[in-house]
């Protein structure tokens, strides 16, 4: 199973980042995406990357970020790198008034800018995790303004519901869950995920963020809690879940174009 994203750089975990990965590797997790919120933190992710062989990194800034200045051009140089499987994230969050709606359309239209031009210039055309909360129309307006495919993006961390969800696979674009899908109050999306086709569906923890059911509320969370966002989903459609495993897994693997696991 692959946690598809997941926040492992810096001081996140008090114990170290070490038995986080054994635990993940305990509970069966082939693969990590550890996920930069802004150009430090990438550069993070990158060494851990380096580091570990199941553990792959992006590189961009999160909308959280967007209050204080970036040198957005240095995630060019990140992107080249081997194990830098995609942009982000990046993306807008109408959830919190600061930092505004403005700032966050800056730093997010630089970024989709940056995208183009790197394609444009021959580098790595890599799919883009965008983190969209409460902004869908602006964030689909601000992607189609960039002349970017949808099929290029991931909408992470899905908390919307089956509307919003329809539009965004109209575009193309994949949808990937974290715990938020199990929990009691979020109906809505796990009703949005039944939408979603399996060739377009990721699980992911967000970890240390979103601890799902049934250890909601323990902190911090950590990827090997992916497995229970899975079984959550598989239960939900009926499916076995370790069929519902190996088709996320594919569209997981097929997506960030993510090596096969060694089996030497
Ligand atoms: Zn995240």
């Amino acid at each position: 199973m692959i946690d598809t994203h997941c926040h492992l750089s810096g001081d996140r975990y008090d114990g170290g980042l070490e038995p986080v990965l054994v635990a993940a590797r305990a509970a069966g997790l082939s693969g990590m995406v550890a996920v930069s919120v802004d150009v430090e933190d990438a550069r993070a992710a990158q060494a851990i990357a380096e580091a570990e062989p199941d553990v792959w990194c992006t590189a961009g800034v999160h909308p959280s970020e967007a209050g204080r200045p970036h040198d957005i051009e240095a995630l060019r140089a990140l992107i080249e790198h081997p194990k830098c499987l995609a942009w982000g994230e990046m993306g807008l969050d109408g959830h919190w008034p600061d930092p505004t709606l403005a700032q966050q359309r800056l730093l997010f239209e630089a970024q989709l800018e940056l995208v183009a031009r790197t394609d444009a210039s021959g580098g790595p055309k890599l799919p883009v995790i965008v983190h969209s909360r409460k902004a869908v129309d602006a964030v689909l307006a601000m992607i189609d303004a960039a002349g970017l495919e949808g099929e290029r993006f991931v909408f992470h961390c899905f908390t919307e519901g089956p509307d919003v969800v329809s539009r965004v696979l109209a575009t193309g674009a994949s949808v990937s869950f974290t715990g938020v899908v199990t929990y009691r109050n979020a109906a809505e999306v796990a009703a949005a995920s039944d939408l979603v086709p399996l060739d377009r569906l990721m699980v992911e923890t967000d970890s240390p963020y979103l601890t799902p059911e049934p250890h909601r509320g323990a902190w911090p969370n950590h990827p090997a809690n992916v497995v229970h966002v899975s079984h959550f989903l598989a239960a939900r459609r009926g499916m076995d879940p370790v069929d519902f495993e190996s088709a996320t897994d594919a569209t997981a693997r097929r997506f960030f174009n993510m090596p096969q696991p060694s089996t030497a």
